[in-house]
């Protein structure tokens, strides 16, 4: 059938319906340009209105001073694992790495090609379920910047607040791929802010890089033009054709964001749905089982466990027959991943908590 499910996959994931109603509206021809936002001039009036109107809502939704550059790029978050070192690293320079999970790992790797990366702290060993205690950090004075995953979408760990850097030049760096938007962030803390769209704010496609000015220009002489931050800034993410259409989707997700009154009401209905979310876990009598530490439990994504892992293939089976889809936890960790973005509707995750209740009832 023709139905819509509730999509709680982790990226590409669930948009907002009136989003896709709204781009759906304006597929065909985009108001008067007698065109489709995919096939306009990248340089013309109408793209340059849609890109122009992204970025001032972004600022506004995220309070963005006139000292932060906004960056509309490609190349997933991935490419900023190495796009972040070459651009504000030399070869030599050290920079620190919190360790939270597999991202912040990735993150640490890539970085190892362009500078000398530390990792000053890893929750490898307890599974990643934690996040240390700021204090214990022992950051280097020398590094360039010091690095996290805001929010490990394999691991459902987040930060609720941030390490300050102790570093030379004070610079924090967060990949926020999996909780861009989802609540109010000082961006004033942070020297680079960076994420995939993919799974708050549109279609993968798009990756938003939040730079201070200040640190645009240093780029190692062998960074490609595409990933030198300088040639984006200057070019205001036009240097060349842009992701035009995800950057339109993203567009259309920050206005919706601004209408329901900003990130902080935002927050409100995440912590709600987190909140049932969680309750439902914790109350099965360990039939099912968040592993992570309550207090930096991911109010994006959740994992949990059954108790009974031979059950879990008749979970995500039954699940899908009401509907509910892409529940199944990442390849490495196995068990379940509920992903419960902006646009997951609370009824999506009322559903989902009535159905884990019958499960248990059924088979507990
Ligand atoms: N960082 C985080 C936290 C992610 O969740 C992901 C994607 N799942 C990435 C980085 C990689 O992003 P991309 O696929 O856009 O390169």
């Amino acid at each position: 059938s023709r139905d819509r499910v509730f999509n709680f996959a982790a990226g590409p994931a669930i948009l907002p319906e009136s989003v896709l109603k709204k781009a759906e509206s304006e597929l065909y021809i985009w108001r008067d340009s007698g065109m489709s936002v995919m096939e306009m001039s990248h340089r013309g009036k109408d793209f340059l209105s849609i890109i122009q109107k992204a970025e001032s809502d972004l600022r506004t939704l995220l309070n963005i001073s006139s000292e932060y550059a906004v960056l509309f790029l490609q190349g997933g978050a991935t490419t900023q694992f190495a796009g972040i070192p070459l651009n504000l690293c030399k070869p030599e320079d050290p920079a620190d790495f919190v360790v939270t999970g597999s991202w912040g790992d990735k993150a640490f790797k890539e970085a190892q090609k362009y500078c000398k990366p530390s990792v000053i702290w890893s929750g490898k060993s307890e599974k990643y379920t934690k996040i240390p205690s700021f204090d214990a950090l022992e950051q280097n004075p020398g590094a360039k910047y010091l690095h996290i995953c805001a929010n490990e979408t394999i691991h459902g760990v987040e930060f609720k607040n941030y390490p300050t850097p102790n570093n030379k030049d004070g610079i924090l760096i967060a990949d926020m791929s999996s909780n861009f938007c989802s609540k109010p962030v000082d961006v004033s803390k942070f020297g680079v802010i960076y994420a995939g769209a993919q799974k708050n704010v549109g279609p993968s496609g798009v990756t938003i890089v939040i730079i201070r000015k200040d640190l645009i220009g240093n780029a190692q002489g062998i960074t490609p033009v595409m990933l030198d931050f300088k040639i984006h800034a200057e070019n205001n993410s036009l240097y060349n054709t842009p992701p035009c259409y995800g950057i339109y989707m993203c567009g259309l997700v920050f206005e919706d964001l601004l209408e329901q009154g900003g990130l902080q009401e935002v927050e409100k209905k995440n912590m709600k749905k987190a909140e049932i979310l969680y309750n439902t876990i914790d109350e099965s009598n360990g039939f099912y089982r968040c592993p992570v530490d309550k207090s930096v439990r991911s109010l994006m994504n959740v994992p949990f466990t059954l108790e009974k892992p031979d059950l879990e293939s008749e979970f995500i089976k039954k699940a899908a027959e009401e509907k509910m889809v892409q529940l199944k936890g990442h390849r490495s960790v196995g068990g379940m991943r509920a992903s419960i973005y902006n646009a997951m509707p609370l009824a999506g995750v009322e559903k989902l908590v009535a159905f884990m209740k019958d499960f248990q009832a059924r088979h507990g």
